[in-house]
């Protein structure tokens, strides 16, 4: 059932919704954007609909929910430990087809990962439902979703779909108790997704192991030692990354008590491969972007079956200072696969 209302209605909706969820959504940040002056929209807890950024594409990923930059696991004194408390009502995000699909990668590799779960992240996701917000025609300029399978959900994966216009919101209702929550004038409606971006891309296909260890010594790769700064700017703001560490802060430098935290980590950053005895893997900014991309396009899938980690949600794209383009590195690599491949699959 879909339901067509005034921008008025939707907000009771949402005030209605608010005794079930805590919600959250992109929302906009202001003055906090990465030049002077300028906002930057990211995922909040939102107490207002009108507080929902809806015709731009947040800065930072949904992710972020479950997932934040900087989380407390548990609590330590010399002798025992306790987690942290954790809310249980369940949780509404607002959310682009890409982000739900980065939730299914996600799940991959926090719940799927040889037999072994995050149970911090288990708690968090089994409290999750989705809204997805219908997307512009062929997405935003850096969208390759298309290409990636980003774009493709199914009605069991979110409870309602939604076009929030200035003056109407159109509610596409999938979940029936939700049906005394929006009340409007019924009619025919659902999100369309969508089917083609602006920007496509095409995949490598690596039939063998002998062409993915030349795949590793191409060129290519060299470009990046010049251009990238190893900021690791991209994979903060990719939907998909997941990469974390882990930290002890001790209250006092003469105490035991203290937190263990968990910390978004990068590929492309320095430390990250730092092992005991002063050994690091992937000196080069290169071999790290090789790492990170084979990871996104070709190892993911490999390991998990299914599809390919990155969704294309073009995120990294327009976060790097240096305006390197990650569906364009695809582009060229597949191009330079198939010089090693005659194009064969
Ligand atoms: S690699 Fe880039 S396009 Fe792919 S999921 Fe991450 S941020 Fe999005
Ligand atoms: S690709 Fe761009 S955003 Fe990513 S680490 Fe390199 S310079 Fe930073």
């Amino acid at each position: 059932m879909a339901v067509k209302m005034s921008r008025k209605s939707f907000d009771e909706a949402f005030e209605r919704l608010k005794e079930t969820y805590v919600i959250y959504a992109p929302k906009r940040f202001p003055k906090e954007g990465r030049y002077v002056d300028t906002d930057v929209v990211r995922y909040g807890v939102v107490e207002r609909g009108k507080e929902i950024v809806y015709d731009a594409k947040s800065d930072y990923p949904a992710k972020e929910v479950i997932g934040p930059i900087t989380e407390t696991l548990f609590y330590f004194t010399d002798d025992e430990y306790r987690e942290r408390k954790t809310d249980s009502k369940p949780v509404l995000i607002f959310a682009r087809a890409c982000d739900i699909n980065a939730f299914k990668r996600q799940d991959r590799i926090y719940l799927e990962n040889g037999g072994f779960e995050d149970s911090y992240y288990r708690k968090m996701r089994d409290r999750i439902s989705f809204a997805l917000m219908e997307c512009p025609d062929k997405g935003w300029d850096t969208c390759f979703c298309a290409s990636m399978k980003g774009n493709i959900v199914e009605d069991k994966d979110y409870i309602f779909g939604l076009q929030l216009e200035p003056e109407t919101v159109k509610v596409d209702i999938k979940k029936g108790s939700l049906e005394e929550v929006f009340k409007g004038e019924e009619m025919e409606y659902s999100v369309p997704l969508v089917t083609e971006n602006s920007r496509k891309v095409e995949l490598p296909v690596i039939p063998n192991k002998d062409i993915q260890q030349q795949v590793k010594n191409l060129d290519l790769w060299k470009e990046y030692d010049k251009r990238c700064l190893m900021c690791g700017s991209c994979t903060i703001a990719c939907s998909t990354c997941t990469c974390y560490t882990s930290y002890d802060m001790h209250y006092t430098p003469d105490s035991n008590a203290g937190e263990r935290r968990r910390i978004s980590a990068s590929c492309h950053i320095d430390g990250y491969t730092d092992m005991a005895g002063g050994h690091t893997f992937r000196s080069t900014a290169g071999e790290r972007m090789r790492f990170k991309t084979m990871h996104k396009v070709h190892d993911f899938k490999k390991r998990f079956g299914g599809e390919h980690m990155c969704v294309g949600c073009g995120r990294c794209d327009d976060r790097c200072p240096v305006f390197i383009s990650f569906s364009t590195l695809i582009n060229k690599l597949t191009h330079e696969t198939e010089k090693l491949t005659g194009g064969s699959k």
